[in-house]
């Protein structure tokens, strides 16, 4: 729901706070900042490190008179300053008008400054924060224009991560990837600590979102000693709070909730609502599902959440906060307060309905159905408990199957980094069972049991304290099986779906066929009608493959203009007319606008024989031999072993 993090752009901001904390404010308020002393007014702050935002806002304050009389690029810092204390504060709008009159007055430069780059990314980050993720990217662009155009590499990097977290918001997983490992190789060749930081706490919570906790938790934890090395306490202090919320989800609440009380400790040195709000929540959260369960404690700690939240301005705070009261007093059999959360929850889910404003997450909307489905089956009321029910298994059902992002696979070649490498097991044998559950469910609406199962399934990514991991999980599954031009089953899921039908096939004496296809002339389509019309073909030619299968068979595109049919319990013989069938039905496709001439196949067809065949990749060898030797004779024909 949150980044659980900040700006590093406010780093350099921090530096100032402290210098305000350590001087006495009234005697430096009345003396107001020229051109000559600001430099050293930085400086000074500069040297310290921590800061509370609050006495340092009253400070700036005071000084905002004289500034006028500076020139306009220290004013922009001043301006910098203050839009930045607010987003330390959570006041969003407040840094959103601050950083918006500065770039006002930036225009008035005559050269572009690396102080615009730093207020387009606190005005950026302000904006995302209230979900405006739309322009939030426009000033993180803009911000890395002027960076880049300045050759300012850290700034650069920093306005990297700052897009990378905004695609993860976005449920863009692979562009944050790519993001944050640029941003990781800059910030290793310039050495920065409170950078390297910065990328590590960023990419622990992609790696959150994608479901690889462990992964996560070492980011963290990297994030937290740089924080330390470069003295930043406050943000050490929030990447805590993002490892106590790791050890949450894994319900390692003995771990967790010593985090928790280590930085209510210090709450003087973080002055931020949200950022304890959230660790009020995750120790009330701790405090019931703990082994010896504190429920009145737990209730106490939410009070205090509570207060914090009213302050902070953070839009999907509110939702976040009345899921959790709602879970909370659901846990506490207080079901009248928990439906009384929902409720708000609800209404805020109205509010955000009909704009694009990606702030209810997916796994937010769950959740709310599933606890008042749950709630109400407790207080016995069955119609309103199915009704809650209904919503979350139509909205379950729903989901979009095909993934917006490109081929994980292609990043993970790109940087052959084992960082990108998702945990497919774990992923895959939920996959198969959520899948399995879902036909059910389609089957039959109103059975609880199954939709039961399916949160539970849901919920097992899911943690309180960090509720919209599931939705990136969904995405990488269908990446991770689909061809993203053809939409048919992809070369890896081939392989290994390919390879359970062999091992089945060996061990209990079945048959299964096997088909190679490949186009002919294809590059000729390419070169006489463009790469687009050469993809629409294969889209086509796809979607005519697909539809001519049974249930069972398994069409995929193996790669390039090559595909691969994978026949279980299938003769030879009827292989041979299921290939025949599909040379014919393309190669007398009529295309649209005559644009194309005919299109035609060369296919292989395999058996599986226990006497030739020990693995599977024998098997498709030998289909791949036999469509070569329809190459060979000519093409536009079916080759099998006579
Ligand atoms: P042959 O009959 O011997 O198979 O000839 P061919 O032209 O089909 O085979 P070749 O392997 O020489 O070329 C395959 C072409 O397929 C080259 C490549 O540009 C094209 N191709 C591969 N993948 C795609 C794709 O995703 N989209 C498009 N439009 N073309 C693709
Ligand atoms: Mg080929
Ligand atoms: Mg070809």
């Amino acid at each position: 729901m949150i980044r659980g993090h900040f700006n590093v752009s406010k780093f350099l901001l921090s530096l100032f706070l402290n210098v305000f904390l350590l001087i006495s404010c009234k005697s430096i308020a009345v003396e107001s900042i020229t051109n000559n002393t600001f430099d050293a007014f930085i400086k000074k702050a500069e040297t310290l490190k921590d800061a509370n935002p609050g006495e340092a806002f009253t400070f700036l304050d005071h000084q905002s008179a004289s500034i006028s009389s500076l020139t306009i690029e220290n004013q922009l810092i001043f301006y910098r300053v203050l839009s930045e204390i607010y987003v330390e504060q959570a006041q969003y709008q407040k840094s959103n008008t601050v950083a918006t009159v500065a770039l006002k007055l930036a225009r008035g430069l005559s050269s572009p400054s690396i102080t615009s780059s730093e207020l387009l990314f606190a005005r950026g980050f302000a904006l995302e924060s209230l979900g405006d993720y739309k322009a939030a990217r426009e000033d993180y662009l803009n911000g890395l224009e002027i960076a880049d155009s300045l050759n300012n590499k850290k700034i650069v990097a920093i306005g990297l991560v700052n897009i990378g977290a905004l695609d993860y918001l976005m449920e863009k997983f692979d562009r944050s990837l790519i993001m944050f490992n640029d941003a990781l190789a800059i910030a290793q060749k310039i050495q920065d600590d409170e950078l390297l930081g910065y990328i590590y706490a960023e990419m622990g919570i992609l790696y959150s979102h994608l479901n690889q906790e462990e992964k996560s938790l070492a980011h963290y934890k990297t994030a937290y000693e740089f924080y330390l090395k470069a003295g930043k306490i406050y943000y050490a202090y929030n990447t805590l709070r993002n490892i106590a919320a790791n050890h949450s989800i894994n319900e390692r609440f003995d771990e967790a909730i010593p985090l928790y009380s280590q930085i209510i400790e210090n709450a003087d040195k973080i002055s931020n609502d949200e950022l304890m709000a959230s660790v009020y929540s995750g120790m009330a959260w701790g405090q019931v599902k703990k082994e010896d369960s504190d429920p009145e404690a737990s209730y106490q700690y939410m009070l205090i959440a509570s207060q914090y939240i009213e302050k902070a301005e953070q839009v999907d705070i509110p939702i976040a906060h009345a899921l959790d009261k709602g879970y909370l007093f659901m846990e506490l059999g207080r079901y009248q307060e928990a439906l009384e959360n929902l409720h708000i929850a609800t209404e805020y889910f109205k509010d955000y309905e009909d704009t694009d404003q990606k702030v209810v997450s997916t796994i937010s909307r769950l959740n709310l159905y599933y606890l008042k489905a749950e709630t109400y089956f407790k207080i016995e009321d069955y119609e309103k408990a199915y009704k809650a029910q209904d919503e979350f298994l139509t909205f379950a059902l729903s989901l979009p199957e095909k993934t917006n992002i490109d081929e994980i696979e292609d990043i993970r070649m790109r940087y052959e980094s084992e960082q990108a490498d998702l945990q497919k097991k774990i992923l895959e044998k939920k996959e198969s069972l959520q899948s399995l559950l879902l036909s059910e469910a389609q089957n039959n609406v109103e059975n609880r049991q199954i939709f039961i199962v399916i949160f539970a399934l849901i919920a097992l990514v899911l943690a309180w304290v960090l509720i919209k991991i599931i939705s990136g999980q969904k995405k990488l599954l269908t990446a991770s099986r689909v061809d993203s031009l053809t939409s048919v089953t992809n070369r890896r899921r081939l392989i290994q779906l390919g390879e359970g039908f062999f091992e089945q096939a060996k061990e209990e004496s079945l048959l299964l066929s096997l088909l190679i296809i490949d186009i002919d002339d294809f590059k000729k389509i390419n070169d006489n009608y463009g790469h687009k019309v050469g993809d629409q073909a294969l889209k086509k030619i796809a979607l005519l493959g697909q539809n001519l299968m049974r249930a069972t068979d398994v069409f995929g595109r193996f790669g390039g203009e090559e595909f691969v049919v994978l026949l279980p319990n299938t003769t030879e013989k009827q292989a041979l007319e299921i290939a025949e069938r599909l040379r014919l039905s393309v190669y007398q496709y009529v295309w649209p606008n005559n644009r194309l001439s005919k299109i035609s196949l060369s296919i292989g067809v395999a058996s599986f024989d226990l006497d030739k065949h020990q693995e599977f990749d024998e098997l498709l060898k030998e289909a791949d031999q036999l469509m070569y030797k329809a190459k060979h004779q000519g093409k536009n024909k079916v080759c099998f072993n006579e």
